[in-house]
C-alpha cells in the first residue's frame, strides 16, 4: 500500500511536470491577453468631446488603460461584443456626498447621524460606492463629509477593498459659525461638546481659512470645498445670506491653489457667488438664485456651474419642517430658469448631482434633467464627461474615449443622442480596465 502511494505520488508528480508548459501559456496568455486586453464593440461610441457618435464603436483596452479606438481585436484580446448600444467614458459626477445616506425624513435622519456610530456610517457609505459605480459613474467628486470617513472610502476603493467611483474628496466643507456648513447648526449649545472650530471646517477669519485649508489637505483632501452662502437642507439659516467674507474666500481659494487643490464653492445667491467668483473659485454648486451679473462673471472668469438638478427627486418626496420646506420650494422653483440663462450665456457647465439629498445611483437623472433645461443631448453627456474631467483636473486621464486614457468606459442600450433617458439604464460598467457590470453577457458581474 505504501508503494503504491509513493508510486502515484511520483505519478502526479510527471503528470503536473508533463502539463506545466501547458499551464505556463495558460497562466500567462490568461493575465497578459484573456485577463488585461479586450476589445468592447458596440453599434456606436461617443467620446465624451464630439457632437455625434462613432458607428461602429471599437475600444481596445490594455491593462488599465485605453489602446487603441477602432481598428481590428489585437490576438488573444477577449472580444465583448455589447450589440445595439453606445460606448462612452465613464460617468463623473462632480457634486457627491457618499458617505451621507438618503433619507426622506429629515429630522430622522439628523436623529440618526447622532445614533449610527462612524463605523456603521462608514461601512454603510460602501454600499453608496457600489450602487454609484454600478451606474456608471467611474468618477465623483465628494464635496463634504464627516470623521473623514470620505477619506477612508476613497482610500478603501483605490485598494481595491470594495467596488466605488475613483473618489476626489474634500473631508469637510468649510463655512462659517452657524451657517450652511456648521455641523452644530441646530443643536442646542453644548450638545455635541464643543463649538464648531476650523478642525470641524467652521472659520471665522481670513487666518483660520488659511489654517482650516491646510488642515484639510494634511488629512487627504483633494479638493477644498466652501460655504459661501447659506443653504437649503441647513434649519436655522437664509438661503441668500452671504455667511464668507470677501477676505476669507479670497484665502480659500489662494492657499488651496498654492496647494494644488481645486476649489468649489456652495453657492445659491448672488453676492456669495460673486465673492467666490472674483476670489477665482473653479466651481459654482447649485447657483440656484445666481442673477445675469454673477453669470457674466462666470463667464469671463471660466468659472464652472455645477447646478445639481437631481436634488428635486428627493426633495419631492421629503419630510422637512416648514422652514426648510419653504426654502426647498423657492429653490427648485427657481432652478431652471437660472440654469437655462446659465446655458445662454455660454457658462461652462458640469455634471453634480448633490448624491445623498436624493437616493444613491439614480446620478445619471441629471443627464435627463440638463436636456429638459435646453441642453442637447451631446452638451449633456459633454457635462458628465469631459466638462466635468476639466473641472476635477483630470482632463488628461480620464473623461474621452481616447488611446492613452485610463480605460473608465460604459454602456447604454441603444443611442443616448437620439434619447438621453438611456443613461439611467446602463449595462456595462469598466474602471481601470477591471469590468465590474456587463448585463449582455451570460456571466453578469452585476452586484459586485
Ligand atoms: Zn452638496
Amino acid at each position: 500500500m505504501r508503494q503504491f502511494g509513493l508510486e502515484r505520488q511520483r505519478n502526479a508528480i510527471c503528470s503536473a511536470l508533463m502539463r506545466f508548459p501547458l499551464f505556463l501559456v495558460f497562466l500567462f496568455g490568461w493575465s497578459a491577453y484573456g485577463q488585461s486586453t479586450y476589445a468592447l464593440r458596440a453599434a456606436r461610441m461617443f467620446d465624451g468631446k464630439s457632437d455625434g457618435p462613432v458607428q461602429p464603436g471599437i475600444v481596445i483596452v490594455d491593462g488599465n488603460s485605453i489602446r487603441a479606438i477602432g481598428g481590428p481585436a489585437p490576438t488573444g484580446a477577449t472580444v465583448i461584443d455589447l450589440g445595439d448600444a453606445t460606448l462612452l467614458p465613464g460617468f463623473i459626477d462632480a457634486h457627491t456626498h457618499l458617505t451621507m445616506d438618503f433619507n426622506p425624513d429629515y429630522n430622522g435622519q439628523r436623529l440618526e447621524n447622532l445614533t449610527r456610530t462612524i463605523p456603521e456610517q462608514s461601512i454603510r457609505s460602501t454600499a453608496n460606492a457600489r450602487v454609484t459605480l454600478m451606474a456608471g459613474f467611474t468618477t465623483v467628486r465628494d464635496v463634504g463629509s464627516s470623521s473623514f470617513m470620505d477619506v477612508g472610502l476613497r482610500n478603501a476603493i483605490n485598494s481595491g477593498i470594495v467596488p466605488g467611483p475613483r473618489m476626489l474628496v474634500a473631508v469637510h466643507a468649510l463655512g462659517s459659525t452657524g451657517g450652511h456648513c456648521d455641523e452644530g447648526d441646530g443643536f442646542r449649545f453644548g450638545l455635541l461638546n464643543h463649538e464648531s472650530r476650523p478642525e470641524d471646517g467652521v472659520i471665522n477669519s481670513p487666518e483660520e481659512a488659511e489654517y482650516a485649508v491646510r488642515f484639510n489637505v494634511k488629512y487627504g483632501a483633494d479638493v477644498i470645498k466652501s460655504c459661501p452662502t447659506g443653504g437649503v437642507l441647513s434649519p436655522t439659516d437664509d438661503v441668500d445670506a452671504p455667511q464668507l467674507t470677501q477676505a476669507e474666500m479670497n484665502t480659500i481659494v489662494a492657499i488651496a491653489h498654492e496647494l494644488h487643490r481645486k476649489t468649489a464653492a456652495h453657492a445659491h445667491a448672488p453676492e456669495g457667488a460673486k465673492r467666490a467668483i472674483r476670489a477665482g473659485i473653479d466651481s459654482i454648486e447649485h447657483g440656484t438664485f445666481l442673477d445675469d451679473e454673477a453669470l457674466r462673471m462666470m463667464r469671463e472668469h471660466g468659472t464652472y456651474l455645477v447646478p445639481t438638478l437631481s436634488v428635486r427627486s428627493g426633495i419631492a418626496e421629503s419630510k422637512f419642517p416648514p422652514f426648510v420646506r419653504q426654502k426647498a420650494d423657492l429653490a427648485i422653483r427657481s432652478q431652471d430658469s437660472m440654469v437655462r440663462r446659465a446655458i445662454a450665456a455660454g457658462v461652462k457647465i458640469a455634471l453634480g448631482t448633490d448624491a445623498a439629498v436624493y437616493p444613491h445611483g439614480n446620478n445619471a437623472l441629471e443627464f435627463v434633467l440638463l436636456c429638459a433645461d435646453g441642453m442637447t443631448p451631446a452638451q449633456a453627456l459633454r457635462a458628465g464627461t469631459s466638462a466635468a474631467a476639466d473641472l476635477l483636473g483630470l482632463q488628461g486621464k480620464i473623461g474621452t474615449l481616447e488611446a492613452g486614457k485610463l480605460a473608465d468606459i460604459v454602456a447604454v442600450p441603444g443611442n443616448p443622442l437620439e434619447d438621453i433617458k438611456v443613461t439611467q439604464s446602463v449595462v456595462f460598467v469598466m474602471k481601470e480596465g477591471k469590468i465590474y457590470r456587463n448585463d449582455r453577457s451570460g456571466a453578469s458581474t452585476k452586484g459586485l
